[in-house]
């Protein structure tokens, strides 16, 4: 499993345009696109466009909680574009037992299917 290094991310590369990715919402601070690999019929990532020390969640400081609000804030956005504010799953993986393999933090807003409880 992929562990925090603290080194610059492909989503440093996505917030810059440098390579392409579907966005389907951003702001001043903050960015969300589809997953490139998706676990639903919608799977978009929203990501604070500096990443600010915050690999995972696990490093959040008091300095992060306006971005963290954003953020959250932006799932349901997303969720409203997509249809499926109703019903949708947001889901943040931290560190390598809970599976994060790209260590800039991000939302996972997931939906267009039902989802099961627990989640494995
Ligand atoms: P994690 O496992 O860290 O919680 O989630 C990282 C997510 O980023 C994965 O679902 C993976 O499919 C997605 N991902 C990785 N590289 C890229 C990319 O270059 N473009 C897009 N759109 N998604 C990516």
């Amino acid at each position: 499993a992929a562990s925090d290094t603290g080194a610059p991310t492909i989503f440093d590369k996505i917030v810059a345009k440098e390579i392409p990715s579907d966005i389907v919402y951003e702001d001043e601070n903050v960015l969300a696109f589809r997953d490139i690999n998706p676990q639903a019929p919608v799977h978009v990532l929203v990501i604070p466009k500096l990443r600010d020390g915050l690999t995972t969640l696990g490093k959040a400081e008091p300095r992060h909680t306006e971005v963290l609000g954003q953020l959250l804030h932006a799932s349901k956005i997303v969720a409203e574009k997509e249809g499926i504010v109703d019903g949708f799953r947001v889901v943040i993986n931290n560190g390598a037992e809970g599976c994060q393999s790209v260590y800039h933090l991000h939302l996972h807003v997931l939906g267009g299917r039902q989802m099961k409880w627990p989640p494995v």
